[in-house]
């Protein structure tokens, strides 16, 4: 899968996109100047954030609305199943029981929709799961109900699963692709909002070890 990165270049300051793999950790350009230059990404840049960029360049760049919502549900969702082997295998790894990636697979597998496997692996973090965490930090909260019409506090987890991942069924369950800018931007808003309660949900955990 290419990821489009934004990185100027260092002598001309000229920005095209630059294609990495999605497992690729650094990047080398040619400019059109002639300079050569290159750099590493950060552990931050995590590879739902990469999917994520690949989402914003459908949208921006090519104009292909469904494709981007495509990706924007599956930024969040790889960045979902990440943290579940992360925080699994470390627990695996304190309790002393360790644990085969296919059996964290199939522990993935068995969640019977997006909404309660949302919840169940943000639990791994954090015993409040994901919308009782959103709703006891204030600067989240604030986020939401200032920035975000289509979602609610009181279904947060609900309205992630219809307002991103219904429309992201329609487009491969359905081969509907009649959705328009708006609707596009609409989930890729709600898809970086869901990798920052994430990334917030990872730093809370780091932090009590
Ligand atoms: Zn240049």
């Amino acid at each position: 899968m290419k990821i489009p990165l934004r990185v100027p270049c260092d002598s001309c300051k000229k920005e095209e996109p630059i294609f990495i793999d999605l497992s690729d950790s650094s990047f080398e350009r040619k400019c059109s100047c002639g300079d050569v230059y290159s750099g590493f990404l950060g552990n931050d840049v995590t590879v739902g954030y990469k999917i994520l960029f690949r989402s914003r360049y459908e949208l921006i760049e090519t104009g292909d609305y469904p494709l981007s919502i495509v990706f924007s549900a599956a930024a969040f969702e790889c960045e979902l199943s990440r943290l579940h082997f992360k925080w699994s295998d470390i627990t695996a790894l304190q309790t002393g029981k360790p644990v085969s990636d296919g059996d964290l697979e199939e522990l993935l597998r068995k969640y019977r929709s997006i909404d309660v496997k949302i919840e169940e692996v943000c639990k791994l973090m954090d015993p409040l799961g994901f919308q009782e965490f959103v709703k006891s930090s204030t600067e989240l909260r604030q986020t939401i109900t200032e920035g975000f019409q289509s979602l609610s506090l009181n279904s947060l987890t609900s309205d992630f699963q219809q307002k991103l991942f219904w429309p992201r069924n329609r487009v491969l369950h359905l081969a509907d692709t009649s959705f328009k800018k708006a609707d596009g931007v609409r989930c890729f808003n709600i898809a970086t909002l869901g990798l920052r309660i994430l990334e917030e949900l990872d730093k809370k955990k780091r932090n009590t070890f």
